[in-house]
């Protein structure tokens, strides 16, 4: 979906969409509008069961967490759904789109990005390009062609000036010509979600977007995070922060041996038993 980067910031204090109003809390539940739908999909290493979800149905412009114990599963279920790990079996639609097999250039380009963290290449470019990669980057061209003007000059205005709106949005302007690698922890993950929505994407995949982020700045990624709400857009993330994933998800999946094990409202994860049982390591999968 395409969104305004340089508009005003959207009302936080609108409610949160209908979606899942009346959606009874068990594993598999189908959702009235549902962005993605998952099914049958297994991945092994090894022997081992990493991912074994039978169906699955991610609301549409909601905040959904991806919880459960160590081991359970969420990264795996992340990067295959994310094209960046191949699948032993299943199928999974993006909008009504199957998009199992395809790489994961294209299904950011249809519009399904995740965060991906400043590695150490990432931390060396300056906080612009970074910008600039996400926009070119996530469309599956060449990553350093995109950074040699000449090259896409056509582009090149809309996508920079696209780039500083975002910063301007999460308040990294001042820092457009320093190195990644000068950022905190926080404005880090600020940069990692700015550059993921460089793609104008409609469902945006967080991964631990609050891990090693002071607590003065989760209040702020948090208001961004329901920024992208508040914009449309479906956010899938996880988190182990039971905090952070209690206060601000509008729906809440818990993995447990790759198995979907609960799924529901905060309110009915909170005293869920097999969630509580996952987390205690006392429940046999
Ligand atoms: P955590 O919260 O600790 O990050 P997780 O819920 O994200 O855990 P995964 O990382 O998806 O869980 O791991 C699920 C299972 O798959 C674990 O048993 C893990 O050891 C195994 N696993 C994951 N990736 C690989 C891999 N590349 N090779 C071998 N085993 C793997």
């Amino acid at each position: 979906m395409a969104t305004e980067p340089g508009a005003p910031g959207p009302s936080l204090s609108a409610a949160a969409p209908s979606g899942v109003d009346g959606v009874e809390a068990r594993p598999g539940v189908p959702k009235p509008d549902p962005v993605l739908v998952v099914d049958g999909l297994r991945k092994t290493f090894d022997g081992i069961t990493a991912v074994d979800v039978d169906h699955l149905e991610i609301p549409r412009g909601l905040i959904t967490a991806l919880i459960g114990p160590n081991g359970a599963g969420k990264t795996t279920l992340f990067n295959l759904l994310t094209g960046f790990e191949q699948l032993d079996a299943g199928t999974w639609s993006f909008d009504g789109r199957r998009l199992d097999g395809h790489a994961a250039h294209q299904i950011a380009r249809l519009g399904m990005v995740r965060t991906f963290q400043l590695t150490k290449a990432l931390r060396k470019m300056s906080v612009m390009d970074n910008m600039k990669l996400g926009a070119i980057g996530q469309r599956g061209e060449n990553f350093f062609a995109a950074l040699l003007p000449f090259l896409w000059s056509a582009q090149e205005q809309v996508i920079a000036d696209r780039a500083l709106a975002l910063l301007e949005r999460f308040n990294l302007h001042h820092m457009q010509d320093q190195y990644g690698g000068s950022l905190s922890g926080g404005q880090r993950k600020l940069l990692e979600m700015a550059r993921a929505l460089m793609a104008e994407p409609a469902l945006v995949m967080l991964d631990e977007p609050m891990a090693g982020v002071n607590p003065a700045l989760v209040e702020s990624l948090l208001d961004h995070v329901r920024g992208l709400r508040a914009q449309g857009m479906s956010v899938v993330f996880v988190e182990h922060n039971m905090d952070v994933v209690m206060g601000i998800s509008d729906w809440i999946v818990c993995l447990a041996g790759g198995r979907v094990i609960a799924e529901g409202t905060p309110e009915s994860i909170a005293d869920n038993e097999a969630v509580i049982d996952a987390y205690l390591g006392t429940r046999e999968s």
